[in-house]
């Protein structure tokens, strides 16, 4: 069994993305991430204030916006509307979840599909689906580097999807469709979860729910994809994996924590500076 280390690689590609963006600061291009939180969730506030360290570290510009929970949808709007149209800003990304009153999928639509670093706009939804170019969403994007970085080939693999998100199960589909998988997706109205996971040669679990992949359900020699995060009752950080259990079965898997989480920070950061670099053109 090896572990797939994406703490390690995300600092690597980090490394490499500060490089490309100190040359981009010599052409008078600095590039900028602009965040929108709404409201008063902790762990929205916790991945915020990760993702401004981030930026820093990889000499990216960053703009946060913290609102208030009584913010109106109007007021975002207007808010991603002057950001969509200041030149100095080339990714905006809005926190999910927002607060009830707000449509999320209204707020999705308003930002510019050319600074939607998140990929969520279904302009870059349906290019990846397309098998185009576009922003393609950071954790399902970081599980595919990852797999790459370890030459990890799906073409012809078999792959089981636990989880149908649109920020984490469908885009996943997506991605290993289009680099030549055979792909099963499967969510919580899935008749009987372990007759597919049995068969797969490549698991991908993003659900959040402690445990939920035993050993029981993963085949000798499988590669398993942890992207849940949970806490445990001792408030330690764990995924969806029984680790334990099902790691001495694996050929690869990941750690929670130091897994998919870091690479998903690493891509948002790429994805930022491929948006600066569209101001080359
Ligand atoms: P979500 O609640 O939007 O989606 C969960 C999915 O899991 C749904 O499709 C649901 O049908 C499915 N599901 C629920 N119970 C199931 C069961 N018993 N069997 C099979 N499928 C079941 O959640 P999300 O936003 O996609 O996040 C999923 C997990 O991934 C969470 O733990 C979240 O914290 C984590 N996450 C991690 C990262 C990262 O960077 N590592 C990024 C995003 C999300």
């Amino acid at each position: 069994m090896q572990l797939l280390d994406g703490k390690a690689l995300s600092e690597t590609i980090k490394k490499e993305l500060k490089i490309e963006s100190d040359a981009l600061v010599k052409k008078g291009i600095t590039p900028c991430l602009a965040v929108i939180v709404v409201g008063d969730d902790a762990a929205s506030h916790t991945y915020v204030n990760s993702k401004e360290k981030s930026c820093h570290a990889a000499g990216i510009a960053s703009i946060v916006r913290r609102l208030p929970a009584i913010t109106t949808e109007e007021a975002l709007l207007e808010l991603i509307d002057s950001l969509n149209n200041d030149q100095n800003v080339d990714g905006i990304l809005v926190q999910l979840p927002v607060p009830k009153h707000i449509d999320s999928a209204k707020i999705i639509e308003a930002i510019d599909p050319k600074k939607d670093v998140d990929g969520f706009h279904p302009f870059n939804v349906g290019r990846l689906m397309a098998g185009l170019d576009g922003f393609v969403p950071c954790t399902p994007y970081g599980v595919m580097k990852l797999l790459e970085a370890y030459n990890i080939n799906v073409r012809g693999m078999d792959a089981c999807v636990i989880g149908a998100s649109n920020i984490v199960g469908k885009p996943m589909m997506n991605l290993l469709l289009n680099a030549s998988a055979t792909v099963e997706i499967c969510r919580s109205s899935t008749k009987n979860l372990k007759e597919h996971t049995l068969r797969a040669d490549l698991i991908v679990v993003g659900v959040g729910k402690i445990n939920l992949l035993s050993a029981d359900m993963v085949k000798e020699g499988a590669i398993v994809i942890d992207v849940g995060i949970n806490r445990n009752s001792e408030g330690k950080i764990v995924g969806d994996v029984d680790f334990a259990g099902v790691a001495p079965k694996c050929s690869f898997i990941t750690p929670v924590p130091g897994g998919v989480g870091p690479m998903t920070i690493a891509m948002l950061l790429s994805n930022t500076i491929t948006s600066a670099k569209q101001r080359l053109h």
